[in-house]
């Protein structure tokens, strides 16, 4: 594992499995816990020999948020998500919202937060400053976009996928919220066209071919 960068951490959690990650500085030894969706224990074995300094929600999907409440109180540290609206209203009591494009700092190193939305409003991901290393919640898996609830919410996630997916370099490496993590570069391809079809009115589950 590089230095040069910060650590990333992955645990598979909950009973329809999701990605938790964890970024740690090899430094400083602090580290951020991005979406708290189950098993606490598992969690807190994945922040072993690192700080905690916060934590991060991609978004507030039941499954991404499920140990929230619990790891606020082992971790005692801030919550850093999006301002909102979030998933049926729910409230994030005293969070801190994180602005488009915010650095966040972790140790010595840092992140980008990307708005996303599309699969939800309330959608970030966040880049690793310097390294290859994108959390993007479920922005894109390697199968397809995200799921959408709306025609207008597909429209979003295309508009999403142009402006802020896409640009990211052929050799970021997407972790998703859910299955495995994948290189930008091996299906910037398949989403560019995904793209140029004529998709109509659809939302709901889509794949990239
Ligand atoms: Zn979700
Ligand atoms: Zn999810």
């Amino acid at each position: 594992m590089s230095t040069s960068t910060l650590e990333l951490r992955a645990r598979s959690v909950g009973p329809w499995p999701m990605n938790a990650y964890a970024l740690a500085c090899p430094h400083t030894g602090q580290s951020v816990l991005i979406d708290p969706g189950a098993d606490p224990e598992t969690l807190t074995e994945m922040l072993a020999g690192t700080q905690p300094v916060a934590i991060l929600l991609t978004h507030t999907h039941p499954d991404h948020v499920g140990a929230l409440q619990e790891m606020r109180e082992r971790l005692g540290v801030p919550l850093l998500a999006h301002p909102g609206p979030h998933f049926q209203g729910m409230a994030l009591v005293d969070a801190r919202p994180i602005a488009d494009g915010e650095i966040i700092s972790v140790g010595q190193h840092a992140l980008k937060a990307h708005y996303a939305p599309g699969h939800i409003d309330d959608m970030i991901c966040f880049a690793v400053i310097g390294g290859n290393d994108i959390i993007v919640g479920d922005t894109v898996f390697e199968g397809g976009p995200g799921n959408t609830r709306s025609s207008a919410a597909f429209q979003t996630t295309l508009h999403t996928l142009r402006n802020v997916v896409l640009p990211w370099p052929d050799e970021a490496i997407c972790h998703a919220g859910h299955g495995p993590s994948f290189r930008l570069g091996d299906k910037r391809a398949a989403i560019e066209g995904f793209l140029a079809r004529d998709h109509g009115d659809f939302h709901g589950d889509a794949t990239w071919e």
